[in-house]
């Protein structure tokens, strides 16, 4: 079996009211992803809870527990674009312990490749800070248990979210032993993913970004990604493939949109899978991040899912 999918209600547990990152998108994919499309596609995994050790390899312990009480007292906002309700503490405690699932899934060889569809992303979140509609930073807590748990010291992770990883890259800027490629438009929130933004220290040089202008033809963005991939690939020669999968570059999308058409979503997890099946037998994670227009969003997953499970 090449996919195990993780995909769940309780991550429609998490509350942000009037809010573009809602339980919508969750519902949606749903709705796409049947048992019987599953079925067709793979297998369902089971998710699981993060424990507090598996989180603290990246966030602090003191706003692990200010998340936890923020929760306990009914909820809150974090930041202008940042909430949670009294069930989100649990919710991102079980997407960040979903990906380790995905990583264990796959290291174990249960299956070639793992997608783990949930809420709320990460992707911007940093050691110590929500960000971003962003809570605990799954992706990140999946590349620190890769090396923790599995011994792995050579992790790619790859960003095609139309925003900036900001967190990723800050958590792991000096690393060194975590290579990060992250693709957006730019000049766009939050602001960093320059060019010139490539590590510091033991990472310098590991870091890759590509940002790419509003107005940029589709074309153009396929072969500036692949191009700049195939240099972070060169570097990490990684032994597991992370993927942020973000779904708002969609020409459709409300907040996002960079001109993306779902053809190209398939574009890119074709190109995604072929690295992994060349560098690291094929063994890739991906995990979601953004993606607003819900019907875009459960069809380019749906497409994503397919060009997971068929490579
Ligand atoms: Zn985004």
């Amino acid at each position: 079996m090449s996919l195990t999918l993780f995909l769940d209600p309780v991550f429609e547990d998490h509350k942000t009211g009037r809010h573009p990152e809602s339980p919508a998108r969750i519902e949606a994919i749903r709705k796409r992803l049947t048992d019987e499309r599953i079925k067709a596609l793979g297998k369902r995994g089971t998710i699981r809870r993060a424990t507090v050790e598996e989180v603290t390899r990246i966030h602090g312990r003191d706003y692990v527990k200010q998340l936890e009480k923020t929760a306990a007292m009914g909820g809150g906002r974090l930041d202008a674009d940042t909430v949670m309700s009294a069930e989100s503490f649990e919710v991102a405690m079980k997407a960040a312990g979903t990906a380790i699932a995905g990583v264990d899934t796959v290291l174990k060889g249960v299956s070639k490749r793992a997608l783990c569809l949930f809420r709320p992303p990460g992707h911007h979140a940093l050691a110590d800070e929500a960000m971003g509609f962003c809570l605990l930073n799954n992706v990140a807590i999946a590349a620190a248990h890769a090396r923790a748990h599995h011994q792995l010291d050579r992790v790619l992770i790859v960003d095609f979210d139309i925003h900036h990883g900001n967190g990723t890259q800050d958590l792991f800027y000096s690393d060194g032993q975590v290579v990060f490629f992250s693709s957006q438009r730019f000049p766009f929130w939050p602001g960093s993913g320059a060019k010139d933004e490539t590590g510091a220290g033991a990472g310098l040089g590991a870091t890759f970004n590509l940002p790419v202008k509003y107005g940029t033809a589709p074309a153009d963005f396929r072969k500036a990604f692949e191009s700049t991939l195939m240099q972070a690939v060169r570097l990490a020669k990684p032994q597991i493939l992370l993927v942020s999968a973000g779904f708002d570059a969609h020409r459709e999308d409300p907040i996002g949109d960079l001109g993306l058409g779902n053809e190209d979503f398939e574009y890119l997890t074709k190109l995604v899978c072929d690295v992994a099946d060349r560098e690291c037998e094929g063994r890739l994670v991906s995990v979601l991040e953004g993606g607003y227009n819900v019907d875009r969003l459960a069809e380019c997953v749906d497409l994503h899912a397919e060009g997971l499970a068929k490579s």
